[in-house]
């Protein structure tokens, strides 16, 4: 990564440099250290917000000169940790980077973690099933709430879904409620982000910020990208109505023919969006997905029933806008009582066993379908993730590095 921009991301932002790493292919004696190969590298719009010098966010900024972070699939190659050993593949938090080496920290104890599930592709562990590696921010303070009393996290005894792949060491947790019976746990600031998670996305989109229920009518944006895709399949799967937008002729092909959506359109072929979703919702809407913001926002606005809820995920039309456009339908929240909220899925971690045990069934049972874009080298990574900010991704954007 070479600098901070304030404009939409180029290729030339990024180069690839070739380095050796001291030691040669092997973790230092002493060190607690375990290098890995990375295999795959998830590409996610997130990212653009790590290139702004900007503290405020809830990630902290890339560092320039210093590889991109992000979240991979790896083998381990050697170790000088215990609890890792070569040939270990594992996921999380790591570097866009032919090798890493990893240390666990304090911040960061389960950087990366084993993988366990062996019977679905390796790259799913970047869209479909991840369960993201948690990125230390700035905010320093952390506490937990546990029977009304805030105490240290190692005084608590957490319960199975909270050891549920080893999250329970890694401080991730920023709202947890009413894990078991009385048990209730509150982390006030969060002080650990985990990134990408494609998939749990969309399921706590739908079912924690929506409310999902049967027979709702749902609209999602950016709908064959690596979130929207699941978003239209789950909605589908609870008997809903769905309909998605797309930037191509391609990407809608998609949508109706291979993901079961009930219909889709371009909305770059719309002249006027608010007549296109009269005409594909002429009872309104029930639930719409937001991923892009901006106008596709504003019109959805107009057209939601009463009681609807957006589920605000992620607004990747204005990441790069000096201007950001306008909204000018925000009175239709409180005319039709719309509940519109912002999430970070990972506000939700305890409902990730919940997520993992029903995506993993429905994929075994052939009810899902994730679509992977795939492109190949790390030299290729700079182009695929501009791509991200022209739609030129159809589906989950990967990076295969290598085979195992
Ligand atoms: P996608 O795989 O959907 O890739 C991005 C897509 O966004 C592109 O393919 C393109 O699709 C669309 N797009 C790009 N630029 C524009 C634009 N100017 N206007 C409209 N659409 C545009 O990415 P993800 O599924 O990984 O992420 C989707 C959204 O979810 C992002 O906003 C992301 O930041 C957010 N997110 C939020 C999380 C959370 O916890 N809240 C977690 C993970 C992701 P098309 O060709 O169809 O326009």
């Amino acid at each position: 990564f070479k600098g901070f921009i304030d404009r939409a991301p180029r290729e030339t932002d990024m180069e690839l440099k070739v380095g050796s790493i001291g030691g040669g292919l092997k973790a230092p004696p002493g060190s607690g250290a375990f290098l890995v190969k990375n295999l795959c590298l998830s590409c996610d719009p997130y990212m653009r917000g790590r290139m702004r010098d900007s503290r405020a966010s809830y990630i902290p900024p890339f560092v320039p000169g210093q590889p991109i972070e992000g979240s991979g699939v790896s083998k381990v190659i050697d170790s000088d940790d215990p609890d890792f050993k070569p040939g270990d593949l594992v996921s999380g938090l790591t570097g866009w980077e032919e090798y890493s080496l990893v240390r666990k920290t304090d911040q960061l104890p389960n950087q990366l973690r084993k993988i366990e599930q062996h019977d679905v592709p390796l790259s799913y562990h970047l869209g479909l099933l991840v369960f993201g590696g948690p990125i230390q921010s700035h905010c320093t303070t952390s506490f937990v709430k546990f029977h009304g009393k805030f105490c240290e996290t190692n005084r608590i005894q957490l319960n199975d879904a909270a050891n549920f792949h080893g999250i329970t060491n890694s401080l991730v947790y920023s709202q947890h409620k009413h894990l078991h019976g009385s048990t209730s746990l509150f982390m006030v600031p969060k002080n650990i982000f985990c990134a990408g998670m494609p998939g749990f996305t969309a399921y706590v989109g739908l079912h924690e910020i929506c409310s999902l229920k049967q027979g709702d009518t749902v609209l999602v944006s950016a709908a064959s990208g690596a979130v929207g895709q699941l978003v239209g399949q789950l909605a589908k799967l609870h008997g809903c109505y769905v309909v998605g937008s797309a930037g191509s002729r391609q990407k809608v092909d998609l949508l109706k023919s291979q993901l079961g959506f009930d219909d889709a359109f371009v909305y770059k072929e719309e002249p006027d969006l608010d007549a296109a979703l009269k005409r594909y919702f002429p009872q309104g809407i029930d639930i719409y997905f937001d991923n892009v913001g901006g106008d596709m926002l504003d019109a959805a606005l107009l057209n939601m029933c009463v009681g609807g809820r957006i589920a605000v995920c992620g607004m990747v039309s204005q990441h790069s806008q000096t201007d950001p456009q306008g909204i000018h339908n925000l009175f239709n929240l409180i005319s039709k009582r719309i509940r519109m909220q912002g999430f970070l899925q990972s506000d939700y971690l305890h409902l990730f066993p919940l997520f993992f045990n029903q995506v993993l069934k429905y994929y075994k049972q052939g009810k899902i379908t994730y679509v992977e874009d795939v492109a190949q080298g790390l030299e290729h990574a700079p182009a695929a993730f501009v791509g991200l900010f022209s739609g030129r991704n159809v589906g989950k954007q990967v990076i295969h590095v290598a085979n195992p």
